[in-house]
């Protein structure tokens, strides 16, 4: 019979890389992540061949300490959480302390930084587990990540990547739900050398909707604010004329972080009730605000569900609030065809 042994790091940062990096769009979730937690107001995001051959996410961030360049890739080693008391009032996007390690378990990285107040920084390269020394490296401050040929150690992931534009879609995807979630940042998505979109740091949350969905939605959107309050929820919803033959357009964001609810979707299919045709979905981008300790993000490895204390609040709050808002607009219901 086989002995119980405890499975050496580089083993376990694979197996842990499977739940939280599925494809490059992962590795630009979890880098554009760290490079908002450390306060960027620009980042640069590169990608090569769908970001299968290189993905560099460069920011003019705090920068890490030369000393502390290597322990980015340990894992669970973060700066983000001091106390098992913090896990339950988190406001930074990351917290695990995993994604670089993983990323590193699967890819060749390279880490450079510089924090602002230091006059030249370090680099540190890992590649599938092995760390090299931390050399000096001369660059602008703020950090850059590039990671090469990922999975190239995991030829079954490797295999289930689709082409090279389904990648990409779920790149731009990512992007989008990261830049409607902070709208003050400036961000700039290459592709093979040629610009896929630059989003400036636009004025307000409409006009950076209006930027990814076109005129046609921006131009029909109707404000929603519940006020102030324990839970608030803020964002647009669109005139039922702009409504979708599925639910892409519904963009969800807790305390800034997008996720993934069916209670709440339907919470905001419910509003418009009466006013959307069977089949058809209403285009909404809801941001709520909840106290930190009354939402769990630790639920899910990619952090994409979340789970409400008061769940039940929560849903009413939305459907009361978009529904008081469309009413407003004296919309006229649309009158199902007699059976
Ligand atoms: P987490 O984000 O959960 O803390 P990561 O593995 O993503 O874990 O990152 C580990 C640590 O490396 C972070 O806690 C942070 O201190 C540092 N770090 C990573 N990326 C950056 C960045 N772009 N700018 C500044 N610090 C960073
Ligand atoms: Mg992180």
């Amino acid at each position: 019979m086989a002995r119980i042994q405890q499975l050496p790091p580089h083993v376990v940062a694979k197996i842990a890389a499977g739940e939280v990096i599925e494809r490059p769009s992962s590795v630009v979730k979890e880098l554009v992540e760290n490079s908002i937690d450390a306060g960027s107001t620009r980042i640069d995001i590169d990608l090569e061949v769908g970001g299968t051959e290189l993905i560099r996410v460069a920011d003019d961030g705090h920068g890490i300490e030369p000393d502390d360049l290597a322990l980015a890739f340990a894992q669970h080693a973060t700066s983000k959480l001091t106390s098992a008391d913090d896990l339950f009032a988190i406001s930074s996007m990351g917290f695990r302390g995993e994604a670089l390690a993983s990323i590193a378990g699967v890819g060749k990285v390279t880490l450079q930084s510089r924090p602002p107040a230091l006059a030249s920084g370090c680099e540190v390269r890992c590649d599938g587990g092995d760390l090299s020394a931390v050399r000096p490296w001369n660059g602008s401050p703020g950090t850059r990540v590039e990671v090469r040929h990922l999975f190239y150690n995991v030829p079954v992931r490797k295999k289930f990547l689709k082409s090279v534009a389904t990648e990409l879609g779920h790149v731009c995807e990512t992007v989008t739900r990261l830049a409607l979630g902070n709208p003050g940042l400036h961000l700039v998505l290459r592709h093979n050398g040629k610009l896929v979109y630059e989003v400036p740091a636009t004025a307000g949350l409409a006009d950076r909707i209006g930027l990814f969905f076109g005129a046609e939605v921006r131009d029909t959107l109707y404000e929603i604010d519940s006020g102030p309050g324990r839970q608030r929820v803020v964002g647009y919803v669109a005139d039922p004329k702009c409504d979708r033959g599925n639910a892409k357009l519904q963009y969800l964001f807790v305390n800034g972080r997008w996720f993934r609810d069916r209670s709440l979707a339907h919470a905001l299919q419910e509003s418009y009730r009466g006013l959307l045709m069977t089949g058809r979905y209403a285009v909404g981008f809801l941001f709520l605000t909840v106290p930190p300790d009354s939402v769990d993000v630790n639920v899910h490895p990619t952090k994409a569900e979340v789970r409400f204390q008061e769940n039940s609040l929560v849903y009413s709050l939305v459907r009361a609030t978009v529904k008081a808002r469309l009413l407003r607009e004296n919309l006229v219901p649309y009158l199902a065809a007699p059976a």
